[in-house]
């Protein structure tokens, strides 16, 4: 049999362990040397599923094309070109192509900028090569390859099982089974469907318990997974509620807009007896003025600008309606360890039967002593001591390390490398035992677990909460030996611990027969000896202090939920300005509430301890019921149902499993609190641009609109041809309505309260305003019309000066629209450098339409003599005052009503 041909074997299940090992020339322990792994993914390719097909370039580009206001382009072309204009078929054509494109970039920037996060959510998996212990890319995967798996991961390719500690996993993105199935490692038979190989673990499931470890035996495309070409945990391009509701409106104004076109041409040609091919351009203009068609697409630039800055800010979105919704969070629900706090650990109190210790030195670095009444203690005379220090070394996954800087660093959970340090500090020695069996952490039960190998018998090592592990004691073990348990004094050392704000773990053990080979949780019920406690600090960010303090200006809660002791979160909590050191609540007496309890519970408490991962759940759950937009963090595997739940879930990037990640909606890339604060803060300004970019943009389609409704109706000069208005729209929507996508937060964004999820996009101010305006520049530009015909000015000096005052009034009316309450001078004025950009760019193209003779054949514009200029000047300058009175008016109503 070829090599080729073994690799490409499908039955791995129906192997045994030894088998397989042999076939693909791998090792059990030491995994595949880097040569042969390097070897077989040149030959077969990195591990990366297919990615699903793309819409080809075209396709996507001739999409643009299917639009309203393309439509109504291209029957402008046709009547243009059968009433013999054909300069301006042709421009139209061009612009309809032109528009396409801006879409089609636009649409593209917005893709590209989800890309480049999705780059940054690659997934890595554990493995063992050459015998060192690795963390690599998946996609470097190799078949043969070693995999060590642990709760939460996301399995990396097909592995076969030779090892299975009460693993766990749940295959429900293969099988749709979502109940975890129990993996073994004996082989199977061949016929064994692939929702009952329980020696497998197939691409892309998830491991929800256990840990063990299996060999890859496919890749990439070879994988279960690959065959059936599901792509899954990709970042979804979908809209928001807010692109919604505006993409709603404009469809809505479309059809009322082609309404009123039907109704003004039918009157302008029985009542004012226009020229028909001249009244239909006039009608066809007023459908293109009328439609925003840019706006869809400006939108979803500002979003996706919002989800770079962002990242920038190592806040990874996911989903661009998370962006959105970032901005209205009223409750942050956060983890303690490691969000808030720095996750630095370091003991500094151990407690047995006999005394109390305390351990000089800080962080990972194993310089300092276990001192006693200023005394390093002899561990000869410390036997319960040395066991209680031996007990948090082997029952432990950690390893401490040190860096080429010769720093001190810790892999594995930092309460473990905590009692590592702790180990290398003491002067005892208890050298690698054996491993049988391990239980290994978890927050649902919280402790720890493990079967070990003694002389004449085996050894079950347990370290964890405390209060779990007193459930299980029934003796203690003193220097004068084993003594009846004294629960009261053990609870007061832990009360007297947790009340300094240290975190508190508890050693014990229990004896068990040779022959016990495997652990459950059945076996820790009864004769536990416990060994002593210890007491550990972990010192709060300082910028995540800032950060809620900020949060509490912007009228956002931020609530601690935490597995911690009650008064070791009290005590923090109180430190960082959360809660009032005495009120809190225990996932115990959570468990007692009924939902409509739990609602006013979980807004009147802002610290929950000892809580699970149902809690949180629930708790989500609770502050919905009371229409609260919330937040949520979360690592472990079990939290994923609380992300999911919660409006926007938020894993941890550094030491949050796969499982959460897929189920948040926003990673942070450094577990920081002050992260969560800082895209909340984001979400704002986002929220405040979308809204300044629709309160910009519908006054300028109304305002055109107007003028041509009047002008009909009137009977006065046609204001702008279809070619013009085409002009008026495309400088516009290449220009300056991007300038309000970098527009900065307002300085007082963050000491508002958060907006509420019921205030619609269109509330009565912003139709107001929208009216107001339109009038406001389409009724002034006809007054300046009649004025200037009455005057005597040419027809054509009149059309173009029509051409730049709407177009210099945009730009005025741009300063106004960089608040929308407040003066335009109020903020940052000169902050946002692409409104001035902009501004300039408009001026340069208006100057082209007006003085190239080839665009003044084009598009029927004149050289305007210099003192025309004053008009559209003037005339913007006045339309921004007016406007910017209208918004002090309001101020001024604001307060009223305020009083
Ligand atoms: P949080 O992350 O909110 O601080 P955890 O669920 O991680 O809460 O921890 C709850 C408790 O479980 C801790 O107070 C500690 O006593 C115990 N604990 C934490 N980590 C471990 C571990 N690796 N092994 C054993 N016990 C642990
Ligand atoms: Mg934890």
């Amino acid at each position: 049999m070829g090599k080729e041909k073994t690799l490409c074997n499908n039955n791995w299940h129906s192997l045994e362990v030894g088998e397989v090992i042999e076939l693909l020339t791998t090792n059990a322990t030491k995994g595949l040397p880097e040569k042969d792994a390097n070897e077989r993914l040149a030959q077969f390719g990195e591990n990366i599923l297919p990615e699903k097909k793309k819409e080809s370039r075209l396709l996507r580009f001739f999409k643009h094309f299917n639009d309203i206001l393309i439509y109504i382009l291209l029957i402008a072309a046709i009547v243009t070109a059968f009433l013999g204009h054909w300069a301006d078929t042709v421009v139209i054509v061009i612009v309809a192509v032109v528009n396409a494109c801006i879409g089609y970039f636009q649409e593209n920037k917005a893709e590209k900028a989800l890309e480049d996060i999705k780059k940054m959510l690659s997934h890595t998996a554990q493995i063992v090569r050459d015998g060192k212990r690795l963390e690599i890319g998946a996609s470097h995967l190799a078949v043969g390859d070693l995999v060590i798996l642990h709760p939460g991961d996301k399995i990396p390719a097909d592995l076969r099982l030779i090892k299975s500690d009460n693993l766990r996993i749940e295959e429900s993105a293969l099988t749709g089974e979502s109940i975890p199935s129990q993996k073994n490692v004996g082989a199977i038979a061949v016929d064994t469907p692939l929702g009952d190989r329980d020696n497998m673990a197939f691409s892309t499931t998830t491991v929800s318990a256990g840990t063990g470890m299996g060999i890859v035996v496919a890749t990439g495309q070879n994988t279960e997974i690959g065959k059936i070409n599901r792509m899954m945990s990709e970042v979804k391009l979908i809209t928001t509620p807010l692109l919604r509701q505006t993409a709603k409106f404009g469809k809505t104004v479309s059809f009322v807009i082609i309404a009123i076109a039907v109704l003004v041409f039918i009157f302008g040609y029985f009542y004012r007896h226009y020229d028909t091919g001249e009244l239909l351009m006039s009608v066809i203009g007023l459908a293109i003025a009328a439609i925003p068609e840019g706006l869809p697409a400006i939108l979803s630039i500002i979003l996706a600008i919002g989800v770079q800055n962002m990242a920038k800010r190592k806040a990874i979105v996911r989903t661009l309606p998370s962006v959105e919704t970032l901005g209205s969070v009223a409750v942050i629900c956060s983890d303690k360890t490691g969000t808030l706090t720095k996750n630095e650990m370091t003991v500094k109190t151990l407690v047995t039967s006999d005394d109390q210790f305390s351990i000089t030195g800080t962080g990972y670095s194993p310089v300092g002593d276990v001192v006693k009444d200023n005394e390093i203690v002899d561990f000869n005379a410390e036997s319960v001591l040395d066991s209680l220090i031996g007990c948090f070394y082997i029952c432990n996954e950690a390893s401490l390390g040190k860096d080429e800087e010769d720093n001190w660093y810790i892999k594995g959970d930092p309460t473990e490398g905590a009692l590592i340090t702790l180990y290398e500090k003491a002067s005892v020695d208890h050298h690698e035992t054996d491993r049988i069996a391990t239980i290994p952490f978890d927050s649902e039960y919280k402790y720890m677990a493990t079967l070990v190998e003694a002389e004449d018998k085996n050894i079950i090592y347990i370290k964890g909460a405390p209060d779990r592990l007193l459930d299980m004691a029934g003796k203690e073990l003193s220097l004068s030996g084993e003594k009846p348990f004294d629960r009261q004094n053990w609870e007061n050392a832990i009360t007297g611990l947790a009340g300094k704000g240290q975190r508190v773990i508890g050693g014990a053990y229990k004896i068990v027969t040779k022959d016990k080979k495997n652990l459950s949780h059945e076996d820790l019920h009864e004769d536990v000896t416990f060994l002593g406690l210890a007491g550990i600090i972990d010192p709060p960010r300082e910028e995540a202090i800032e950060a809620i303090k900020q949060c509490s200006e912007a009228g956002i809660t931020v609530k601690m939920i935490t597995g911690d002791h009650i008064e070791t979160a009290k005590s923090i909590g109180l430190e960082m300005g959360i809660g009032d050191g005495i009120k809190a609540l225990e996932g115990k007496a959570i468990e007692q509430m009924t939902d409509e309890e739990l609602e006013s519970a979980a807004v009147e408490y802002n610290i929950f301890a000892r809580t699970s991962p149902e809690h949180k759940l629930r708790l989500v759950k609770a502050l919905q019921a009371r229409n609260i937009i919330c937040a949520m963090t979360g690592d472990g595997v079990n939290d994923a149902p609380a992300l999911k739940k919660a409006d926007v879930g938020i894993a941890m990037g550094i030491k949050g499993t796969e499982v959460t990640k897929d189920a948040a909606e926003m990673v942070l890339a450094d577990d920081n609190f002050s992260t969560i604060a800082a895209a909340v803060e984001e979400g704002r300004r986002v929220y405040d641009n979308l809204k300044k970019t629709i309160l910009f943009i519908l006054p300028t389609n109304g305002a055109e609109s107007f003028l041509i409704i009047a002008s009909i109706l009137f009977g006065t000069l046609m204001p702008l041809t279809p070619i013009q208005i085409l002009w008026v729209n495309m400088v516009t929507s290449v220009t300056i309505s991007l300038a309000l996508a970098f527009e900065k937060l307002e300085p007082d964004t963050m000491k508002q309260p958060p907006r509420s999820p019921q205030t619609p996009l269109l509330d009565g101010y912003f139709i107001w305003r929208i009216l107001f305006v339109s009038v406001l520049i389409g009724g002034g530009t006809l007054l300046l019309n009649l004025y200037l015909l009455n005057n005597g000015v040419s027809e054509d000096i009149v059309r173009t000066v029509t051409i730049q005052t709407i177009v210099i009034t945009q730009m005025f009316h741009l300063y106004n629209s960089r608040s929308i309450r407040k003066s335009a001078f109020s903020g940052d004025f000169f902050g946002n450098k692409a409104v001035f950009v902009v501004s300039g760019l408009l001026i340069l193209l208006q100057l082209v339409i007006t003085y190239i003779p080839f665009m003044n054949q084009v598009f029927g514009t004149v050289k305007l003599p210099l003192h025309f200029w004053i008009y559209p000047f003037v005339f913007g300058f006045i339309i921004f005052i007016i406007v910017e009175a209208e918004k002090w008016v309001m101020r001024l109503m604001d307060k009223k009503t305020d009083k």
